[in-house]
């Protein structure tokens, strides 16, 4: 199997159709609409969503800072809707840190596991080995109050790691970072994902952060999960259009089933016939294909099975050009193109221009 092919791994959290309703009569407001995931041992699982999806929500049940309207909580098969959040081998990293700024750094590594009772050698033990993990030995006398945000943000790891959780759930733990420093701690929280075979589940709206670190994640909108996939699969398999529009840049085209016998369907995109695999229940007459912008190919106008249109505008990038098509039946189409000197030559803004959809790059959405 892949790396990160976790399909064989035990459960570690199981959310079985978890509601989540806030207040009551005129004031009700549901969150969390039946809500089920499944989120194995050892897993990087994000949840992705725009703001107010109900992703912390569903993270502070999972924590017991909330509990469910309607449903269960499952944690290693048993089920924790009722246990107190402190009872609960889960551990948060907030976005705000929520670090002592009067202790140091090891005193606050230390301070959840003093709590916990531990003996002193297994306390001064662990917290050597936080240090290490996350790289600040040599501050680990400094007042959190006089380190950086970034180092703030390792030591709120390294405290929330230190009783081994079971499960580390982290609320958009890198947003308050800069650019870059966020990209480091990207590949920092991974890394300590792996070492630490911890299940994290880690909240973003940020859908290329959800891509670049996920084994697998749960796109959610409006208090529902729309769809629960490999990154890869997320992004080349979208099972909806909420879902291929949030994730990456899409090009939406309108088509029409025009016969089903055959293993392959055949079908008219925007005016040109093709023939493309459907998932399972979509059938048309009507359809919405999903298309990458870069999963096109230019070429010279008119050759059979290719998209037909006129170029309207070509936007450098540097690292790839975007080709602004008008379809010959009106939609528009994005095409990205890497290296793109010899097809800006080749491609002249007011002209015809085909574009050929790669194998397999047209995906019928369900609405
Ligand atoms: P963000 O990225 O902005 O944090 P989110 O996806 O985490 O968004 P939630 O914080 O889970 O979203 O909130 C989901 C919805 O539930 C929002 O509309 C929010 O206003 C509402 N909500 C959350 N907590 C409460 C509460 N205690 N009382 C009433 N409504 C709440």
């Amino acid at each position: 199997p892949a790396p990160n092919d976790t399909t064989s791994r035990l459960p570690a959290i199981e959310a079985r159709r978890v509601t989540k309703i806030f207040g009551d009569g005129d004031e009700a407001f549901q969150a969390l609409d039946a809500v089920s995931l499944n989120i194995r041992e050892n897993e990087f699982f994000t949840l992705l969503g725009p703001s107010g999806c109900g992703k912390t929500t569903l993270l502070r049940l999972i924590a017991g800072f909330e509990q469910p309207s309607a449903g269960h909580i499952l944690l290693e098969g048993k089920n924790i809707s009722n246990l107190p959040p402190y009872k609960r081998p889960v551990n948060t990293v907030f976005q705000s840190y929520a670090l002592f700024p009067h202790l140091s750094v090891a005193q606050n590594i230390a301070f959840g596991l003093q709590r916990l009772g531990k003996p002193k050698a297994e306390v001064a033990g662990t917290v050597d080995a936080m240090l290490r993990l996350v790289k600040m030995e040599h501050l680990k006398d400094r007042r959190t109050a006089n380190i950086s945000g970034g180092q703030q943000q390792r030591v709120a790891l390294a405290r929330a790691l230190a009783p081994r959780p079971k499960v580390l759930l982290l609320d958009e733990p890198l947003s308050a970072l800069d650019l870059k420093l966020r990209k480091e701690m990207q590949i920092e929280l991974k890394r300590l994902q792996g070492e630490t075979g911890i299940t994290f589940i880690f909240v973003t709206h940020d859908q290329e952060e959800a891509l670049t670190m996920s084994d697998r994640i749960a796109v959610m909108s409006e208090g529902r999960v729309l769809q629960v996939g490999g990154p890869r699969e997320i992004y080349d398999r979208p099972a909806n259009r909420f879902v291929a529009s949030f994730i990456g840049d899409t090009n939406f085209l309108p088509a029409q089933v025009l016969s089903t016998t055959g293993p392959r369907p055949r079908l008219s995109v925007c005016g040109v016939e093709m023939s493309t695999a459907l998932p399972e229940g979509v059938t048309g007459p009507a359809l919405t294909m999903a298309l990458r912008p870069e999963q096109l190919r230019l070429e010279a106008p008119g050759a059979a099975g290719a998209l037909q249109g006129v170029l309207k505008d070509t936007v450098y990038f540097g690292t790839d050009t975007h080709f602004h098509i008008a379809l010959t039946d009106g939609t528009p189409l994005i095409a990205r193109v890497q290296n793109a000197r010899t097809a800006e030559h080749a491609f002249r803004v007011g002209e015809p221009v085909g574009a050929r959809p790669q194998a397999d790059a047209l995906q019928a959405l369900r609405d």
